[in-house]
């Protein structure tokens, strides 16, 4: 697996869907979802042209980000957040990209606002309704937009998703499609403190379909990095 020729494949990939969209390819970032990967394989990507890296689990995330991991890169968090670890990660990421309550919205909003930062945020949205799966349901959207227009600490820059993993490419469509219309009524909305620039869905599987409903930021591990070790 070389990791270079990995994300040169990707960007050609990206820039293809890119300009089958009619949109520049330059307008998508490609987050490298990090997970399980080490320092030096990480670094390999940054020098490869990765300008961003996103990771899943906050210990993890400090451990690397002290060993110089992602040293080059804006770093991101991605995967589900507890709220007895909120405090240790505002301020250290660039994004969070997984709020998804009112309560985490209030716990970032109070630890930005002792460090006097402001933490950009995304809003995880459950588009597929599953039971299990982490994110607000497409109705109570508007709810925790009101409540993070109201938390001065806090910035929104707009939603992410991740749809049904067994979902068929097909149905990902409809779920990348009723996202990216989401987005757009949101946008149009015009909350304070709330811009919707960003729209991060699409992984490895699916990042072309993603970016042809609409995306604009992608989240890829595998492809870049090869399959991960099962756990
Ligand atoms: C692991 C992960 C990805 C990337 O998954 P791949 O299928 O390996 O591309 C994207 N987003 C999130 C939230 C992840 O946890």
């Amino acid at each position: 697996m070389d990791i270079a020729e990995n994300i040169r494949k990707i960007q050609n990939e990206i820039y293809e869907a890119a300009e089958m969209a009619g949109r520049k390819a330059s307008d998508i970032t490609l987050v490298a979802a990090t997970k399980t990967n080490g320092a030096d394989r990480i670094l390999e990507a940054i020098r490869a042209g990765i300008t961003d890296c996103g990771e899943n689990r906050v210990q993890e995330l400090l451990e690397k980000k002290r060993q110089g991991a992602y040293d080059g890169a804006r770093l991101h968090f991605i995967g589900h957040l507890q709220r007895n670890k909120v405090k240790q990660i505002v301020g250290e990421v660039s994004l969070i990209q997984s709020v998804d309550s009112r309560e985490l919205v209030s716990l970032i909003g109070a630890r930005a606002k002792t460090l006097g930062i402001i933490q950009d945020v995304l809003i995880e949205v459950n588009i597929g309704g599953e039971a299990a799966k982490s994110g607000v349901k497409p109705e109570e959207l508007e709810e925790i937009l009101d409540f993070c227009a109201a938390e001065p600490s806090i910035r929104v820059l707009g939603l992410m998703t991740i749809p049904p993993k067994d979902a068929e490419k097909c149905e990902n469509r409809y779920f990348f499609g009723q996202m990216h219309k989401l987005f757009v009524d949101t946008k149009a909305k015009k909350y304070d403190n709330i811009s919707m620039e960003i729209l991060s869905m699409g992984m490895s599987a699916d990042y072309r379909e993603a970016i042809l409903s609409g995306s604009n930021m992608i989240r890829l591990g595998s492809a870049i990095f090869g399959p991960r070790p099962v756990v």
